[in-house]
């Protein structure tokens, strides 16, 4: 493992453009809950209930249901593990140029990391469904507790929607799309996380190995993508992340302090 690791470190060091991509395993041990497994959402909530055409048809119980799952992923119990803050330190460092990510906590950026696409968007906002303004979520959500449902935007009247791609919606596509560019020029590719099962989180990876990126996967889990993948770390991320990030700048060091 310890070889593993230095020699993907050192291929994130050279990289021109490192690119990493998460999923809901760098935020399980953040405390919270994924949306299929064992104590998933989905085993307490109906999906149907988190669809587009239920948001529309009454938006006012649709946020009164979203509250209990909010109250989950965007409490005050909930903050950046430390494979959030290894992946802020790698950017802030100048190590990785982009972060990808399926999660909608809004996790990587409570961290500090700048550079984050979001592909879900992040239910750390809402926005307005008629003119676009965009909210802070937390004092929309204290609103709705108060009885505000739906609540409606200050400028245009509109309903407040969380700012979070629904069952029955496109992803944004201008995240798609840089996205897509991210893994066609990257040299090496970082997964994290994620079972790459849903779309498109499931082909990014593809793309990028099509385009030479050198594959680095830290999942506890095998993922579908093994077979092309240089470095496959089966480990949990907050253990393995800290690590490789120190190996990053390791490395660093020791290449200065060996010049004349
Ligand atoms: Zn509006």
């Amino acid at each position: 493992m310890d070889d593993a690791l230095r020699f993907a470190a050192q291929a994130i060091r050279e990289a021109e453009c490192a690119v990493a991509m998460t999923g809901a395993g760098v935020s399980t041990n953040s405390g919270i809950p994924d949306f299929r497994g064992e104590n998933g959402l989905w085993k307490t909530h109906d999906p149907a209930d988190f669809h587009r055409s239920r948001f529309e048809a009454s938006p006012g119980e649709f946020w009164r249901d979203r509250l209990d799952v909010d109250a989950a992923r965007h409490g005050e119990h909930v903050a950046p593990n430390p494979a959030h803050e290894a992946l802020a330190a790698l950017e802030t460092r100048g190590a990785l140029d982009a972060l990808i990510t399926q999660n909608i906590d809004g996790l990587h950026t409570k961290a500090g990391s700048e550079h984050v696409i979001e592909l879900h968007g992040s239910g750390e906002r809402v926005v307005c469904d008629d003119c676009g303004r965009r909210l802070a979520a937390a004092p929309v959500r204290d609103r709705v507790r108060g009885g505000e449902t739906p609540p409606r935007c200050a400028d245009c009247g509109g309903v407040l929607k969380p700012d979070v791609v629904l069952f029955g919606e496109q992803l944004p596509q201008a995240a798609l799309l840089e996205a897509h560019a991210l893994a066609e020029s990257a040299d090496v590719f970082l997964v994290v996380g994620s079972s790459l099962s849903v779309e498109p989180a499931a082909s990014l990876p593809g793309t990028a190995a099509d385009h030479g990126a050198t594959m680095v996967v830290v999942n506890l889990d095998r993922t579908p993508l093994s077979g092309r993948v240089e470095y496959d770390f089966r480990a949990d991320a907050t253990d393995l992340l800290p690590r490789l990030a120190a190996a990053v700048d390791g490395g660093a060091a020791a290449r200065d302090s060996a010049r004349p």
